[in-house]
Protein backbone atom coordinates (compact mmCIF):
# COMPACT_ATOMS: atom_id res chain seq x y z
CA UNK A 1 0.00 0.00 0.00
CA UNK A 2 1.47 3.66 -1.51
CA UNK A 3 0.38 6.70 0.46
CA UNK A 4 1.28 10.18 0.91
CA UNK A 5 1.42 12.62 3.62
CA UNK A 6 0.37 16.40 2.61
CA UNK A 7 1.04 18.93 5.21
CA UNK A 8 -0.94 22.14 4.86
CA UNK A 9 0.18 25.52 6.06
CA UNK A 10 1.41 28.97 5.59
CA UNK A 11 4.37 28.51 8.02
CA UNK A 12 5.71 25.52 6.93
CA UNK A 13 5.96 27.05 3.42
CA UNK A 14 7.74 30.29 4.96
CA UNK A 15 10.15 28.41 6.65
CA UNK A 16 8.65 29.01 10.33
CA UNK A 17 8.15 25.86 11.73
CA UNK A 18 9.61 22.47 10.95
CA UNK A 19 7.55 19.97 9.18
CA UNK A 20 7.60 17.29 12.19
CA UNK A 21 4.10 15.79 11.30
CA UNK A 22 5.40 14.38 8.45
CA UNK A 23 8.11 12.91 10.39
CA UNK A 24 5.88 11.43 12.86
CA UNK A 25 3.32 9.84 10.36
CA UNK A 26 5.79 8.46 8.11
CA UNK A 27 7.81 6.69 10.89
CA UNK A 28 4.06 5.44 11.98
CA UNK A 29 3.17 4.37 8.56
CA UNK A 30 6.75 2.55 8.28
CA UNK A 31 5.52 0.68 11.18
CA UNK A 32 2.26 -0.83 9.44
CA UNK A 33 4.61 -1.49 6.33
CA UNK A 34 2.47 1.35 4.48
CA UNK A 35 4.74 2.46 2.27
CA UNK A 36 5.28 6.51 2.02
CA UNK A 37 5.62 7.61 -1.62
CA UNK A 38 5.37 11.47 -1.47
CA UNK A 39 5.56 13.91 0.97
CA UNK A 40 3.67 17.05 0.04
CA UNK A 41 3.87 20.14 1.80
CA UNK A 42 1.41 23.54 0.58
CA UNK A 43 0.29 26.62 1.23
CA UNK A 44 -3.10 27.84 2.89
CA UNK A 45 -4.47 28.23 -0.49
CA UNK A 46 -7.41 27.30 -1.96
CA UNK A 47 -6.65 26.71 -5.41
CA UNK A 48 -3.09 25.04 -4.00
CA UNK A 49 -4.79 22.35 -1.84
CA UNK A 50 -6.91 21.53 -4.73
CA UNK A 51 -4.31 20.46 -6.93
CA UNK A 52 -2.31 19.07 -4.30
CA UNK A 53 -5.28 16.96 -3.69
CA UNK A 54 -5.98 15.70 -7.24
CA UNK A 55 -2.42 14.85 -7.54
CA UNK A 56 -2.07 13.00 -4.35
CA UNK A 57 -5.51 11.20 -4.90
CA UNK A 58 -4.32 10.22 -8.41
CA UNK A 59 -1.04 8.84 -7.30
CA UNK A 60 -1.69 6.63 -4.07
CA UNK A 61 -3.72 4.37 -2.16
CA UNK A 62 -4.50 6.60 0.66
CA UNK A 63 -3.79 9.57 1.44
CA UNK A 64 -3.12 11.68 5.25
CA UNK A 65 -3.25 15.39 5.00
CA UNK A 66 -2.55 17.68 8.65
CA UNK A 67 -3.80 21.39 9.33
CA UNK A 68 -5.79 23.95 8.29
CA UNK A 69 -8.88 22.34 10.37
CA UNK A 70 -8.59 25.03 12.73
CA UNK A 71 -11.97 27.94 13.62
CA UNK A 72 -10.01 30.97 10.79
CA UNK A 73 -10.58 31.73 7.85
CA UNK A 74 -7.10 30.48 6.66
CA UNK A 75 -8.52 26.91 7.82
CA UNK A 76 -9.73 25.74 3.99
CA UNK A 77 -9.12 21.71 4.54
CA UNK A 78 -12.23 21.05 4.98
CA UNK A 79 -13.90 23.42 2.28
CA UNK A 80 -12.05 22.22 -0.06
CA UNK A 81 -12.09 18.32 0.42
CA UNK A 82 -15.92 18.65 0.77
CA UNK A 83 -15.79 20.84 -2.69
CA UNK A 84 -13.59 17.69 -4.26
CA UNK A 85 -16.00 15.16 -2.98
CA UNK A 86 -18.83 17.07 -4.14
CA UNK A 87 -20.61 16.88 -0.55
CA UNK A 88 -22.42 19.75 1.46
CA UNK A 89 -20.27 20.01 4.88
CA UNK A 90 -21.71 19.38 8.21
CA UNK A 91 -21.05 19.67 12.12
CA UNK A 92 -20.34 16.97 13.36
CA UNK A 93 -22.74 16.39 16.58
CA UNK A 94 -20.38 14.83 19.16
CA UNK A 95 -17.10 17.62 18.63
CA UNK A 96 -20.34 20.59 18.95
CA UNK A 97 -21.07 18.39 22.31
CA UNK A 98 -17.57 18.35 23.24
CA UNK A 99 -16.80 22.22 21.98
CA UNK A 100 -19.98 23.68 24.28
CA UNK A 101 -18.28 21.82 27.18
CA UNK A 102 -15.15 22.91 26.82
CA UNK A 103 -16.53 26.03 26.57
CA UNK A 104 -18.85 26.28 29.12
CA UNK A 105 -15.93 25.39 31.59
CA UNK A 106 -14.57 28.52 30.88
CA UNK A 107 -17.88 30.39 31.46
CA UNK A 108 -17.73 30.99 27.22
CA UNK A 109 -20.55 30.33 25.01
CA UNK A 110 -19.53 29.36 21.36
CA UNK A 111 -19.31 31.25 18.72
CA UNK A 112 -19.77 30.86 15.09
CA UNK A 113 -16.15 31.29 14.93
CA UNK A 114 -15.88 28.10 17.29
CA UNK A 115 -18.07 26.34 15.51
CA UNK A 116 -15.78 26.01 12.04
CA UNK A 117 -13.75 23.87 13.86
CA UNK A 118 -16.28 21.12 14.19
CA UNK A 119 -17.54 20.91 10.62
CA UNK A 120 -16.43 18.13 8.52
CA UNK A 121 -17.68 16.75 4.84
CA UNK A 122 -21.04 14.96 5.27
CA UNK A 123 -21.30 11.70 5.44
CA UNK A 124 -17.09 11.92 6.53
CA UNK A 125 -15.42 8.58 8.97
CA UNK A 126 -14.97 11.00 11.88
CA UNK A 127 -11.54 10.15 14.03
CA UNK A 128 -12.55 11.78 17.47
CA UNK A 129 -9.81 14.15 18.48
CA UNK A 130 -9.52 13.73 22.79
CA UNK A 131 -6.28 16.17 22.59
CA UNK A 132 -8.52 19.07 20.93
CA UNK A 133 -11.46 20.32 19.68
CA UNK A 134 -11.42 19.83 15.79
CA UNK A 135 -12.36 16.54 15.27
CA UNK A 136 -10.02 14.40 11.95
CA UNK A 137 -12.17 13.03 9.16
CA UNK A 138 -11.68 10.65 6.83
CA UNK A 139 -13.37 10.88 3.19
CA UNK A 140 -12.99 8.39 0.31
CA UNK A 141 -12.21 9.75 -3.46
CA UNK A 142 -13.00 6.53 -5.46
CA UNK A 143 -10.84 3.81 -3.48
CA UNK A 144 -8.47 6.27 -2.06
CA UNK A 145 -9.16 7.43 1.79
CA UNK A 146 -8.49 10.92 2.14
CA UNK A 147 -7.69 11.33 6.28
CA UNK A 148 -7.70 14.81 7.27
CA UNK A 149 -6.22 15.87 10.91
CA UNK A 150 -5.34 19.36 12.65
CA UNK A 151 -2.04 20.65 12.75
CA UNK A 152 -1.11 20.33 15.93
CA UNK A 153 1.53 17.74 16.71
CA UNK A 154 -0.23 16.38 19.96
CA UNK A 155 -3.78 16.50 18.45
CA UNK A 156 -2.50 13.88 15.86
CA UNK A 157 -0.40 11.76 18.02
CA UNK A 158 -3.56 11.58 20.17
CA UNK A 159 -5.80 11.04 17.08
CA UNK A 160 -3.70 8.09 16.00
CA UNK A 161 -4.05 6.38 19.60
CA UNK A 162 -7.92 6.77 19.69
CA UNK A 163 -8.34 4.85 16.73
CA UNK A 164 -6.56 6.06 13.35
CA UNK A 165 -3.55 3.56 13.65
CA UNK A 166 -6.01 0.96 13.93
CA UNK A 167 -7.96 2.68 10.72
CA UNK A 168 -4.92 2.38 8.70
CA UNK A 169 -3.32 -0.67 9.38
CA UNK A 170 -7.49 -2.13 8.64
CA UNK A 171 -6.97 -0.64 5.66
CA UNK A 172 -3.41 -1.84 4.67
CA UNK A 173 -5.18 -5.41 5.29
CA UNK A 174 -7.85 -4.42 3.27
CA UNK A 175 -4.98 -3.85 0.64
CA UNK A 176 -4.56 -6.62 -1.37
CA UNK A 177 -2.83 -9.71 0.36
CA UNK A 178 -0.94 -7.57 2.54
CA UNK A 179 1.19 -9.79 5.26
CA UNK A 180 1.36 -9.60 8.77
CA UNK A 181 4.35 -7.98 10.38
CA UNK A 182 6.38 -8.99 13.52
CA UNK A 183 8.51 -5.85 14.72
CA UNK A 184 10.84 -5.43 17.96
CA UNK A 185 12.74 -2.09 18.02
CA UNK A 186 16.20 -2.28 20.76
CA UNK A 187 17.41 1.12 21.68
CA UNK A 188 21.50 0.98 22.46
CA UNK A 189 23.37 3.63 23.54
CA UNK A 190 27.41 4.25 24.17
CA UNK A 191 28.01 1.95 20.83
CA UNK A 192 28.67 2.86 17.48
CA UNK A 193 25.95 1.73 14.34
CA UNK A 194 29.26 -0.06 12.79
CA UNK A 195 29.96 -2.00 15.94
CA UNK A 196 26.43 -3.01 16.32
CA UNK A 197 26.02 -3.85 12.61
CA UNK A 198 29.45 -5.89 12.76
CA UNK A 199 28.39 -7.65 16.01
CA UNK A 200 24.88 -8.46 14.31
CA UNK A 201 26.53 -9.44 10.61
CA UNK A 202 23.94 -12.12 9.05
CA UNK A 203 21.74 -12.43 11.74
CA UNK A 204 18.91 -12.34 9.54
CA UNK A 205 20.33 -13.91 6.58
CA UNK A 206 18.00 -17.17 5.62
CA UNK A 207 15.55 -16.07 7.68
CA UNK A 208 12.02 -15.78 5.19
CA UNK A 209 10.83 -12.82 5.28
CA UNK A 210 13.07 -10.98 8.06
CA UNK A 211 14.73 -7.30 7.49
CA UNK A 212 16.92 -5.62 9.76
CA UNK A 213 17.26 -1.99 9.92
CA UNK A 214 19.59 0.42 12.15
CA UNK A 215 18.61 4.09 12.86
CA UNK A 216 21.19 6.78 14.20
CA UNK A 217 19.18 8.54 16.73
CA UNK A 218 21.91 10.71 18.00
CA UNK A 219 22.55 10.07 20.72
CA UNK A 220 21.15 6.59 20.66
CA UNK A 221 21.07 3.95 17.85
CA UNK A 222 18.22 2.01 17.24
CA UNK A 223 18.15 -1.52 16.02
CA UNK A 224 14.34 -2.87 14.39
CA UNK A 225 14.08 -6.50 13.48
CA UNK A 226 11.18 -6.95 11.52
CA UNK A 227 9.50 -10.64 10.24
CA UNK A 228 6.73 -10.26 7.59
CA UNK A 229 4.38 -13.17 6.84
CA UNK A 230 0.75 -13.83 5.15
CA UNK A 231 0.65 -15.85 8.41
CA UNK A 232 0.87 -13.57 11.92
CA UNK A 233 2.04 -16.77 13.99
CA UNK A 234 4.88 -17.64 11.71
CA UNK A 235 6.49 -14.23 12.02
CA UNK A 236 5.91 -13.99 15.48
CA UNK A 237 7.93 -17.59 16.12
CA UNK A 238 10.42 -16.34 13.74
CA UNK A 239 10.90 -12.78 15.24
CA UNK A 240 11.21 -14.69 18.62
CA UNK A 241 14.02 -16.68 17.39
CA UNK A 242 16.13 -14.06 16.06
CA UNK A 243 15.35 -12.27 19.11
CA UNK A 244 16.49 -14.56 21.12
CA UNK A 245 19.96 -14.41 18.55
CA UNK A 246 20.17 -10.32 18.85
CA UNK A 247 19.92 -10.60 22.70
CA UNK A 248 23.12 -13.63 22.14
CA UNK A 249 24.81 -11.31 20.46
CA UNK A 250 24.27 -7.72 21.92
CA UNK A 251 21.87 -8.02 24.91
CA UNK A 252 24.24 -6.37 27.60
CA UNK A 253 23.78 -2.89 25.53
CA UNK A 254 20.40 -2.87 25.34
CA UNK A 255 19.20 -0.42 27.34
CA UNK A 256 15.59 -0.32 26.24
CA UNK A 257 12.89 -1.49 23.58
CA UNK A 258 10.21 -0.10 21.79
CA UNK A 259 9.50 3.95 22.32
CA UNK A 260 10.93 3.89 25.88
CA UNK A 261 13.82 6.01 25.88
CA UNK A 262 16.83 6.64 28.30
CA UNK A 263 15.21 8.78 30.93
CA UNK A 264 11.79 6.65 31.14
CA UNK A 265 13.89 3.27 31.42
CA UNK A 266 16.05 5.00 33.98
CA UNK A 267 13.65 6.70 35.97
CA UNK A 268 11.53 3.23 35.95
CA UNK A 269 14.42 1.81 37.46
CA UNK A 270 15.74 4.05 40.00
CA UNK A 271 12.08 3.77 41.55
CA UNK A 272 11.68 0.24 41.25
CA UNK A 273 15.66 0.34 43.38
CA UNK A 274 13.94 2.90 45.44
CA UNK A 275 16.94 5.43 44.77
CA UNK A 276 17.04 9.14 44.78
CA UNK A 277 19.51 10.67 42.13
CA UNK A 278 21.12 14.38 42.84
CA UNK A 279 23.15 16.22 40.38
CA UNK A 280 26.99 17.76 39.83
CA UNK A 281 26.85 19.75 36.12
CA UNK A 282 29.46 21.30 34.68
CA UNK A 283 29.58 21.66 31.41
CA UNK A 284 25.82 19.95 30.70
CA UNK A 285 24.77 23.46 32.65
CA UNK A 286 21.38 21.40 33.53
CA UNK A 287 21.01 19.07 31.06
CA UNK A 288 21.36 16.26 33.26
CA UNK A 289 18.35 17.34 35.40
CA UNK A 290 16.31 18.30 32.56
CA UNK A 291 16.61 14.63 31.12
CA UNK A 292 15.81 13.01 34.88
CA UNK A 293 12.85 15.50 34.97
CA UNK A 294 11.44 14.73 31.62
CA UNK A 295 8.40 12.16 33.41
CA UNK A 296 5.73 12.75 35.14
CA UNK A 297 6.46 11.23 38.74
CA UNK A 298 10.42 12.16 38.78
CA UNK A 299 10.12 13.33 42.61
CA UNK A 300 10.11 10.01 43.46
CA UNK A 301 13.52 9.33 42.03
CA UNK A 302 15.17 13.12 41.51
CA UNK A 303 16.54 15.01 44.23
CA UNK A 304 17.96 18.07 42.70
CA UNK A 305 21.52 19.03 42.60
CA UNK A 306 23.83 22.15 41.48
CA UNK A 307 24.80 23.48 38.25
CA UNK A 308 28.86 24.66 39.01
CA UNK A 309 30.23 25.67 36.06
CA UNK A 310 32.90 27.99 37.94
CA UNK A 311 35.59 26.51 39.73
CA UNK A 312 35.07 28.53 42.67
CA UNK A 313 31.12 27.13 42.86
CA UNK A 314 32.57 23.57 42.38
CA UNK A 315 34.78 24.49 45.96
CA UNK A 316 32.04 26.25 47.56
CA UNK A 317 28.66 24.16 46.55
CA UNK A 318 30.33 20.85 46.14
CA UNK A 319 33.10 21.03 48.98
CA UNK A 320 35.89 20.43 45.67
CA UNK A 321 39.51 20.78 47.20
CA UNK A 322 41.15 23.10 45.76
CA UNK A 323 44.28 21.38 45.86
CA UNK A 324 42.27 18.85 43.34
CA UNK A 325 41.66 21.71 41.12
CA UNK A 326 45.11 22.92 41.32
CA UNK A 327 46.63 18.96 40.79
CA UNK A 328 44.41 17.56 38.56
CA UNK A 329 42.22 20.38 36.57
CA UNK A 330 38.57 21.28 36.59
CA UNK A 331 37.97 18.03 33.89
CA UNK A 332 39.99 15.32 35.60
CA UNK A 333 38.43 12.11 36.99
CA UNK A 334 39.45 13.27 40.86
CA UNK A 335 37.58 16.38 40.67
CA UNK A 336 34.41 14.07 39.07
CA UNK A 337 34.49 12.04 42.22
CA UNK A 338 34.56 14.61 44.37
CA UNK A 339 31.73 16.37 42.63
CA UNK A 340 29.55 13.32 42.65
CA UNK A 341 30.34 12.83 46.19
CA UNK A 342 29.98 16.25 47.36
CA UNK A 343 26.37 16.56 46.25
CA UNK A 344 25.64 13.11 47.30
CA UNK A 345 26.70 14.13 51.25
CA UNK A 346 25.47 17.37 50.76
CA UNK A 347 21.67 16.15 49.51
CA UNK A 348 21.79 13.08 51.35
CA UNK A 349 20.36 11.28 47.60
CA UNK A 350 21.47 7.63 47.80
CA UNK A 351 23.25 8.67 44.54
CA UNK A 352 25.34 11.78 43.24
CA UNK A 353 26.59 12.40 39.28
CA UNK A 354 29.01 14.51 38.43
CA UNK A 355 30.10 15.95 35.15
CA UNK A 356 32.93 18.05 34.12
CA UNK A 357 34.05 18.68 30.55
CA UNK A 358 35.45 20.91 27.75
CA UNK A 359 32.19 21.18 25.44
CA UNK A 360 33.92 23.59 23.19
CA UNK A 361 34.60 25.17 20.68
CA UNK A 362 37.53 27.05 23.01
CA UNK A 363 38.88 25.93 25.60
CA UNK A 364 40.92 22.54 24.65
CA UNK A 365 44.30 21.64 25.33
CA UNK A 366 47.09 19.01 23.95
CA UNK A 367 46.22 16.20 26.58
CA UNK A 368 42.69 17.66 27.42
CA UNK A 369 41.13 18.61 23.53
CA UNK A 370 37.57 19.85 23.16
CA UNK A 371 34.88 16.98 24.04
CA UNK A 372 37.22 15.50 27.04
CA UNK A 373 34.36 14.88 29.62
CA UNK A 374 34.67 12.91 32.77
CA UNK A 375 31.66 11.59 34.74
CA UNK A 376 31.44 10.12 37.99
CA UNK A 377 29.13 8.06 40.00
CA UNK A 378 28.94 8.09 43.90
CA UNK A 379 26.63 5.36 45.91
CA UNK A 380 26.85 2.39 47.98
CA UNK A 381 28.38 -0.43 47.35
CA UNK A 382 29.18 -1.16 43.93
CA UNK A 383 27.91 2.45 42.92
CA UNK A 384 30.71 3.89 44.77
CA UNK A 385 32.98 5.89 42.41
CA UNK A 386 32.12 4.31 39.10
CA UNK A 387 33.98 6.98 36.62
CA UNK A 388 33.84 7.59 32.94
CA UNK A 389 35.69 9.59 29.95
CA UNK A 390 34.49 10.40 27.28
CA UNK A 391 36.01 11.97 24.03
CA UNK A 392 34.01 12.71 21.63
CA UNK A 393 35.29 14.77 18.82
CA UNK A 394 32.25 16.92 17.94
CA UNK A 395 30.45 20.12 18.17
CA UNK A 396 29.14 21.87 21.14
CA UNK A 397 25.64 21.11 21.17
CA UNK A 398 26.68 17.24 20.50
CA UNK A 399 28.98 17.05 23.25
CA UNK A 400 26.68 18.69 26.06
CA UNK A 401 23.73 16.29 24.81
CA UNK A 402 26.16 13.10 24.61
CA UNK A 403 27.63 13.59 28.08
CA UNK A 404 24.25 14.03 29.69
CA UNK A 405 23.31 10.74 27.87
CA UNK A 406 26.39 9.32 29.40
CA UNK A 407 25.06 10.66 32.99
CA UNK A 408 22.17 8.41 32.91
CA UNK A 409 23.24 5.97 31.44
CA UNK A 410 26.41 5.78 33.89
CA UNK A 411 23.51 5.40 36.81
CA UNK A 412 21.97 3.31 34.70
CA UNK A 413 24.68 0.64 35.03
CA UNK A 414 25.36 1.73 39.08
CA UNK A 415 21.93 0.49 39.62
CA UNK A 416 22.55 -2.95 37.89
CA UNK A 417 21.45 -2.17 34.38
CA UNK A 418 23.73 -3.92 32.68
CA UNK A 419 27.40 -2.75 31.26
P1 LIG B 1 -5.74 25.79 14.47
O1 LIG B 1 -6.86 25.50 15.40
O2 LIG B 1 -4.56 26.36 15.16
O3 LIG B 1 -6.09 26.61 13.28
P2 LIG B 1 -5.27 23.69 12.53
O4 LIG B 1 -5.80 22.32 12.53
O5 LIG B 1 -5.82 24.63 11.54
O6 LIG B 1 -5.32 24.30 13.98
P3 LIG B 1 -2.75 24.58 11.77
O7 LIG B 1 -3.27 25.96 11.96
O8 LIG B 1 -2.36 24.20 10.40
O9 LIG B 1 -3.78 23.52 12.29
O10 LIG B 1 -1.56 24.27 12.75
C1 LIG B 1 -1.69 24.47 14.13
C2 LIG B 1 -0.31 24.49 14.73
O11 LIG B 1 0.23 23.18 14.68
C3 LIG B 1 0.70 25.36 14.00
O12 LIG B 1 0.76 26.65 14.48
C4 LIG B 1 2.00 24.65 14.25
O13 LIG B 1 2.51 25.07 15.49
C5 LIG B 1 1.61 23.21 14.35
N1 LIG B 1 1.80 22.51 13.07
C6 LIG B 1 1.02 22.60 11.97
N2 LIG B 1 1.49 21.84 10.98
C7 LIG B 1 2.59 21.24 11.46
C8 LIG B 1 3.54 20.32 10.91
N3 LIG B 1 3.42 19.84 9.66
N4 LIG B 1 4.56 19.91 11.70
C9 LIG B 1 4.67 20.38 12.95
N5 LIG B 1 3.84 21.24 13.52
C10 LIG B 1 2.79 21.68 12.78
MG1 LIG C 1 -5.16 26.75 11.56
Amino acid sequence: MFAEILTIGDELTRGEIVDSNSAWLAARLWDLDVTVRWMTSCRDDEADLRAALATATARVDLVIASGGLGPTEDDLTCDVVAAAAGVPISIDETARARLEMFMASRGRVVSEVNLRQTRIPTGARVHPNPAGLAPGFEVAFGAVPVVCLPGFPREIHAIWEAGLGARVDELRRGHGTAPHIARCVYRIFGRAESQLSEALRGLADGVPGATIHYQVKFPEVLVKLVVRDPDGAAAATRLAALDAELRARVGPWIYGLGEDALPLVLGRALLAAGHRVAVAESCTGGMVGALLTELPGSSGYFVGGAIVYANDEKVRQLGVALDSLAAHGAVSEAVAIEMARGVRARTGADLGVAVTGIAGPGGGTADKPVGTVWLAVDGPGDAAARTFRLQWPGARDQVRVLASWWALDLIRKAIGGGR
